[in-house]
């Protein structure tokens, strides 16, 4: 399988490079050259099949001839073996036609999990047969580094810097990082915002020298073996509701689109998908987007659901992609123009193709809250407000057949506002509760680039 770019100037990669590469050389994304498919008959048999068996047939199709049949298995037996629930997936209903999939019983109670779990262990055995080692920086605002320390922790070819803003995430975000023993973590409590540690990330991977002498790599949600790993769970709930005989739709709580992304990888893999629904909160480009064609970034606004506290969605890259018909040289004139205007008005025929696929709603705090409580009086549900801004979507459309809501992150993961909207106080699931007793450990910096690039450089020499 090979992967080309977005934006046509790279040459095609492989599996491997494509995953340790992350974002194309010509500032593009990576897709594959072409999508692969399976039968309605191997679709049917995912409804009986163990997630893990089922995450090692799809990952295996974008891996091709890269990783064995046998290590691509034990990989995933091992990544979703982490997970608190023996389903890894599972569902509970809402409504008549209503289902909630619960992705959050990773080890970090958040959906970030199903990707980066078996990401840690694609990393680990990718590096290992090339006798590299890489250093992971990463900037967190929230969810993706507890969840890219509970998945690298122990890696033998992978060290990963957690850099976080401090004092300005949750107890529970900051003692996913740094409650990990590991001598391959580091956690950095850096004086500013997350602004600021973006900067900083920035500024290190801009820096050469640095990049060549500690391997420098990323994991956030452009890279395609996490959208790879997130079309799996579309294939186990559409088939354990009836697929491919029946059409399932989709709402899906959306920031950088990379979670509805992998619903469309799903229906391009022969997945009959009939609607995807993009639920946003107040920050709505892609719900702006899909209704009226123009995809504009706007300012970032603060809301309950802050994984979802985005204006520019790195994947719709991907999709725009496919709209115009892969013309890369339209691609890269598109998202070079973004750049610098923030705009782009999707040609007509991309944008009904979008259309036939994706619905965007958005969601106001209000009805947020209000969704929260009614989950909970109509259903026994106690949901989360990324959750909730997707089941409140589900009120403004009309979709026939059965629907799978996504459920990105546990309650208990924002306890204050869950209890504050509901009266109920989430409790943190078992084995979960000893995170608030573990000793922490994490080093405090300036929010100062060369401070934290020599601390990184000190860190993978040690
Ligand atoms: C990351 C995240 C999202 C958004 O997913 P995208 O792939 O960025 O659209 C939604 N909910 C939670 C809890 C998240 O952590």
């Amino acid at each position: 399988m090979r992967y080309v770019s977005t934006r046509g100037q790279s040459p095609s990669v492989g599996f491997t490079d494509a995953v340790l590469g992350g974002l194309a050389p010509d500032g593009g994304l990576y897709v594959p050259e072409d999508w692969p498919t399976f039968t309605r008959d191997e679709i049917a048999a995912f409804a009986g099949l163990p997630y893990a068996k089922v995450a090692a047939k799809v990952l295996g199709k974008f891996a091709g001839d890269e990783i064995s049949a046998a290590d691509m298995l034990a990989m995933c037996e091992e990544a979703y073996a982490t997970f608190s629930h023996k389903a890894v997936v599972p569902m509970v209903q809402i409504g008549p036609q209503s289902f909630i999939a619960e992705l959050f019983h990773g080890p970090s109670l958040a959906f970030k999990d199903v990707a980066m779990q078996i990401l840690a262990r694609l990393y680990d055995h990718l590096l290992g047969a090339q006798g590299r080692k890489q250093t992971i920086l990463c900037a967190t605002s929230g969810d993706t580094g507890g969840a890219a320390v509970e998945a690298f922790r122990g890696a033998k070819n992978v060290r990963v810097v957690a850099m976080f803003p401090e004092g300005r995430i949750s107890e529970v975000q900051r003692r996913f990082m740094t409650t990990a023993e590991e001598d391959n973590i580091a956690c950095l409590a850096v004086k500013g915002t997350f602004d600021d540690c973006q900067a900083i990330l920035k500024d290190a991977f801009q820096d050469q020298a640095l990049r060549q002498a500690v391997d420098l790599a990323a994991v956030n949600s452009i890279n395609f073996a996490r959208i790879a790993a997130q079309a799996v769970y579309y294939f186990t709930t559409a088939a354990a509701l009836g697929a491919p005989d029946r059409l399932v739709n989709f709402v899906v709580p959306s920031g950088n689109f990379g979670d509805a992304f992998a619903g469309y990888v799903a229906r391009r893999m022969g997945l009959p998908i009939k609607r995807i629904v993009v639920a946003t909160n107040a920050n709505d480009i892609l719900a702006r987007a899909f209704e009226t064609g123009r995809y504009a970034r706007g300012t970032v606004q603060p809301t309950l659901s802050p994984a979802m506290d985005i204006q520019s969605a790195s994947n719709f890259e991907r999709l725009y992609f496919e709209g115009v018909q892969r013309e890369p040289a339209e691609t890269a004139r598109a998202f070079e123009a973004f750049g610098k205007t923030g705009v782009i008005d999707i040609p007509p025929v991309a944008l009904s193709a979008m259309q036939a696929v994706f619905t965007g709603v958005a969601i106001g705090e209000d009805e947020t809250v209000r969704t929260i409580v009614a989950t909970l009086n109509e259903t026994g549900e106690l949901i989360d407000p990324h959750t909730a801004v997707a089941v409140a979507a589900l009120r403004h459309v009309t979709l026939e057949g059965p629907t799978v809501v996504l459920s990105t992150a546990h309650p208990a993961k924002f306890p204050e506002d869950v209890a504050k909207a509901s009266g109920v106080e989430p409790g943190l699931p078992r084995g979960v509760g000893s995170l608030a007793h573990r000793p922490e450990r994490f080093d405090r910096l300036p929010g100062e680039a060369d401070t934290i690039k020599a601390y990184v450089r000190a860190f993978a020499e040690r």
